[in-house]
């Protein structure tokens, strides 16, 4: 059977299939009745590169917060997200789509410059919009960046609330900005540092909504620029030395706070039993531009390579998944939409890119969850297949390599291995051969679009 089929058809058996809890699991606390649909909460950090948790080497800066999902939960080593930039990734993320199909393939650049096109295409179904139709009160705090245009507001895109501001990057202190926090689609005035003002709204949320199956799209800009940290948080990375890495601390540090003020309001709700939690960043990190890091691997935001490409991502489900597992096959914030809405109860559709992860991370299913991933994001282009890679990212040949061996792509091995590399190019012609044109490309410095803007050499500060 096809896997799209088997997943269609299996996808309304799996709260069968998950029933009953794992041996083990504790039975779900007072606050969360048997029966009810569970709680899903989506964390999105914004240019976290893949070294950026104690769970994943981090040594500098403490993350207990997020750890803490990966210690009661799922962490996953091969999981990568559709575009090494903020906002296809997050089309991607909200449809389970390969965005390219719809045309979503480049940032926008700002509000003022943006091409007229630019938006999430209402031809597509957000996870929001799927989880509305299965009885869940849903809100998006943080950052958009799908649309600047009314149509594509988050409260027309499934969301019954919305805290936060729809471009693509915002200063932390936001007294005099020019770029409004919008609550709902009024302009607000915000004194207090984001981070922590949207930690604020998401306990807003979560203390109004705990009564009924709700979903939680919480999506920080953090750790992305501008480099701007609270005195307290700065307070505690007194020892950096290096100014920038003292600020990037102190703003990494405003984020696990923030979700560890998350985690407690839904702990002092009882709901943590019933309430799916995915933790993922947009894209890598920008080393040069905020310390932000992605060793072991090669590359950064902007590139296909992996450390443009792979990134952290964590789940827990204390009532349903096992604790402390690492899973290593390769995966993709693609499969966040289908996961939760299986998780919910739903019936996936047949046109997603997406899987449900949920009877991998359990062990019920044991091949992989993907034949292979691909990526096209202008001249650059990429696919995995198993342990190997083809990776094309500048005006040379595309190059090889064999990520299980080699995870810094270090040593390309086209030479070595001709039909490797010619039976990558075939799979991944045949995905392109799908796909749309772009709808916009990304302004230049004079305001013209830039649709075959490739190859990057240095790590963006605005997008
Ligand atoms: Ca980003």
């Amino acid at each position: 059977m096809k896997r799209r089929a088997f997943l269609r058809d299996t996808a309304g058996l799996l709260g069968a299939s998950l029933a009953p809890s794992l041996p083990g699991v504790a039975p779900q606390q007072p606050g969360s009745p048997p029966g009810r649909k569970p709680n899903i909460v989506l964390i999105v950090a914004d240019d976290l590169g893949y070294a950026n948790m104690g769970s994943q080497g981090l040594k500098d800066i403490p993350t207990p917060h997020i750890d803490s999902l990966a210690k009661n939960g799922v962490r996953f080593t091969n999981a990568y997200v559709s575009c090494p930039v903020c906002s296809p990734t997050r089309a991607g993320l909200m449809t389970g789509r390969y965005q390219q199909r719809f045309g979503h393939e480049f940032n926008p650049g700002p509000a003022e410059q943006a091409d007229g096109n630019f938006g999430l295409p209402l031809s597509e179904v957000t996870l929001a919009d799927r989880l509305k139709t299965l009885g869940y009160s849903t809100g998006a705090v943080g950052k958009w960046h799908l649309g600047y245009r009314p149509e594509f507001h988050p409260q027309k895109r499934g969301f019954d609330e919305f805290f936060g501001f729809l471009g693509g990057a915002h200063p932390y202190f936001t007294a005099g900005s020019g770029n409004p926090i919008l609550r709902g689609v009024e302009p607000v005035e915000e004194k207090e540092y984001l981070t922590e003002a949207f930690a604020r709204e998401a306990g807003s949320f979560l203390d109004r909504r705990k009564n009924s199956p709700f979903f939680l799209y919480l999506a920080f800009n953090a750790v992305h620029a501008p480099m701007q940290a609270p005195e307290r948080q700065l307070a505690r990375f007194a020892t950096l030395a290096d100014p920038q890495r003292r600020t990037y601390a102190g703003m990494l540090g405003a984020l696990d706070d923030a979700v560890g003020l998350v985690l407690a309001k839904l702990r002092q709700a009882g709901l943590e039993q019933n309430t799916l939690i995915l933790f993922v960043s947009d894209n890598g990190g920008p080393t040069r531009v905020t310390t932000s890091r992605n060793d072991p691997l090669d590359g950064y935001k902007g590139q296909v390579l992996e450390g443009g490409i792979r990134v952290p991502f964590l789940m827990q489900w204390r009532g349903r998944l096992p604790a402390g597992r690492v899973y290593d096959r390769p995966v993709i914030a693609l499969d966040i939409h289908p996961t939760v809405v299986a998780a919910a109860g739903g019936t996936l559709p047949a046109n997603l890119d997406g899987v449900n992860l949920l009877p991998h991370v359990t062990g019920d299913q044991q091949d992989e969850p993907h034949q292979a991933l691909y990526w096209r994001f202008g001249a650059q282009y990429a696919i995995r297949q198993g342990d190997w890679k083809l990776a094309k990212i500048a005006e040379e040949p595309p190059r090889l390599y064999n990520l299980a061996r080699d995870i810094g792509e270090s040593k390309d091995l086209a030479a070595v291995h001709p039909d490797k590399l010619r039976e990558l190019e075939a799979a991944y012609s045949t995905w392109n051969r799908q796909l749309a044109a772009p709808r916009w490309g990304r302004p230049d410095r004079r305001g013209q679009p830039r649709l075959q803007q490739g190859v990057q050499k240095r790590a963006r500060e605005l997008e």
